[in-house]
């Protein structure tokens, strides 16, 4: 497909198809970026005031939370009135997911099951502005480094192959547009080699995954001598998990491009992406990003503590002043790139390890993560994989969505981790957090990259 085409027709039709304003809402973020930060702190001040009105008239969840908070929804300073309401936990969204609901949300309301970054399954509801302003933020940022839609993007990402109708679906829209797929979920060096070969033939113009597996392929490939075709890469766009100074090291200098990190979550949106200059920029346009120190209360600029995040476009369903349960921090100052969107640093956000099977594959935790979340019954897990290449799986039930049992659990984790593993589930009242209360959903000590992975050191892999 012709990247002229994809651009100017195919893209905006499926938009279009999907009742999605995304181009509108691309022209308003090309010019917004521009803009003075006084003049982005008026135009986020404006969302927020329609956005705490709306909540206020069409969710009873936050009209009660409002009274309660003594917020004033008529406050010139809206921003400030936000700073009043208590930060919004996965939790309370589980015990009160009915009452924030929006049903008359033009376009209908989309349901999304989300791990999130606590480990935690979560359920939320979105609509097609929100996905709308989401998408036009990702195309905005891609663009910084001069990819653009139509051009050829090649995934490592963590999606199962399936041959259902669904992915059919998705496998001709990812022709139409230009993407390829790999998966990030079996890593085993023969598969990275094909993953090598797939790279020359196809000459993408990015590479888009998580910082991890892309780190890995990167030293896999160096380690094997292999020299690639990148002409015509622009960039790695990395996301999902945090990029360690050692990976984004690891892809830099294999690829010779810049890596571009972007935060977000599925819940919380596209909350901030790297410019050119190395700068993180927060979509201050559709979304507020606070940071709060451990008594709830904002952090000074610079100052790690809590990320919070109110989205601006989520109408189905509202998350104000929602908490991730990532570190970050605001940073002062403006961007030389000449951009008014402020700017954020993140510390600590999802951090996961990869699994080795006995046969030197590598598994990224996603693979195994994905089918645990989806199984009814299950409140939260921690899987761990020891020394001897066993694992155990630690499950909390939760009643209300389902009965849970080791055998349900077993038969979602054997597929993953093969025959030649031993397995354990146990039921457990709750799962302890690390220090830093951050939740890991999987830990490995086995393999050559478990531990060595956090002291910058170059992994081996499949030895
Ligand atoms: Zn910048």
């Amino acid at each position: 497909m012709l990247p002229f085409i994809a651009r100017h027709l195919v893209c905006p039709v499926h938009e279009w198809l999907l009742g999605r304003r995304t181009f509108r809402y691309l022209r308003e973020l090309e010019r917004s970026q521009w803009l003075a930060p006084d003049d982005i702190r008026v135009l986020q001040r404006a969302k927020l005031q329609a956005l705490l009105h709306h909540a206020q008239s069409n969710t009873p969840f936050y009209r009660r939370r409002f009274a309660e908070a003594d917020v004033d929804i008529e406050d010139p300073e809206p921003v400030g009135a936000l700073g009043r309401l208590p930060p919004l936990g996965k939790c309370e969204i589980r015990a009160s997911l009915d009452q924030m609901l929006w049903r008359d949300v033009p376009g209908g309301l989309f349901e999304h099951n989300t791990g999130g970054s606590t480990g935690e399954p979560l359920i939320f509801y979105f609509d097609r502005r929100r996905q709308g302003y989401d998408q036009a933020a990702r195309i905005r940022s891609h663009r910084w480094f001069g990819v653009d839609i139509g051009h050829r993007e090649l995934y490592i990402w963590g999606s199962p192959i399936e041959s259902n109708r669904r992915d059919s679906v998705k496998c001709l829209r990812d022709v139409l547009f230009n993407h390829r797929l790999l998966t990030a979920f079996d890593m085993s060096p023969q598969r990275m080699d094909e993953y090598l070969d797939e790279f020359d033939r196809y000459g993408p113009v990015c590479l888009f995954g998580y910082p991890s597996s892309i780190a890995l392929l990167a030293r896999h490939a160096r380690s094997s001598g292999r020299q690639l075709d990148t002409g015509r890469l622009r960039a790695v766009f990395v996301t999902g998990e945090v990029c360690y100074p050692h990976d984004r090291e690891a892809i830099t200098s294999y690829f010779g491009v810049p890596v571009a990190d972007g935060y977000g979550s599925r819940e919380a949106g596209f909350i901030a992406h790297e410019c050119p200059l190395g700068s993180m920029h927060i979509t201050a346009e559709n979304v507020i990003v606070e940071v709060i120190d451990n008594t709830g209360e904002l952090a000074p600029v610079g100052e790690a503590g809590e990320i919070v995040v109110t989205h601006l476009d989520t109408y189905a369903m509202p998350f104000i002043r929602y908490r991730t349960g990532d570190v970050g921090r605001l940073r002062p100052g403006r961007c030389p790139c000449g951009r008014g969107l402020p700017m954020m640093d993140v510390v600590q956000g999802r951090t996961t390890d990869f699994l080795y099977l006995p046969d030197g594959t590598v598994k990224h935790a996603l693979s195994i993560i994905y089918p645990l979340r989806e199984l009814a019954g299950v409140r939260q897990f921690r899987v761990t994989q020891h020394e001897d290449y066993s694992v155990t799986v630690d499950v909390v039930a939760d009643d209300r969505t389902g009965r849970i049992t080791r055998e349900a659990v077993a038969r979602r984790v054997r597929p993953v981790v093969g025959e030649r593993v031993d397995l354990r589930v146990d039921l457990v009242d709750r799962i302890a957090t690390s220090g830093s209360g951050k939740h890991r959903y999987v830990i490995s000590r086995a393999g050559p990259g478990a531990t060595l992975a956090a002291e910058n050191e170059e992994l081996k892999v499949g030895v």
